[in-house]
């Protein structure tokens, strides 16, 4: 079980309690779901580590030429060859 802040309205699964925007939440992953539990019905106190507000930090622009993950010539690499050749190796 983690903490967290609520980041839309959610619902307590134990008391249906409405958990605000911001508001601390326990939550529980059970394999792919997630169940949130407001502070009352988490039973435990709320960590004093947890940001006093919703942490979004913006999402990095990725670049995808960077990281390698397009490879520009991979139709030349699917060509049949006489033999194996290196990545990076010309000719
Ligand atoms: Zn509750």
């Amino acid at each position: 079980m983690t903490w967290a802040r609520s980041s839309r309205p959610r619902v307590c699964g134990v008391c249906r309690e409405l958990i605000a925007i911001g508001a601390p939440m326990a939550v529980l992953t059970i394999g792919h779901l997630t169940k949130v539990r407001c502070g009352v019905c988490a039973g435990g106190p709320v960590p004093p580590d947890l940001p006093a507000s919703i942490v979004q930090a913006p999402a990095p622009p990725i670049d995808v030429a960077r990281l390698g993950l397009l490879p520009l010539d991979w139709s030349r690499r699917t060509q049949p060859m006489g033999r194996e050749r290196e990545p990076g190796e010309e000719g």
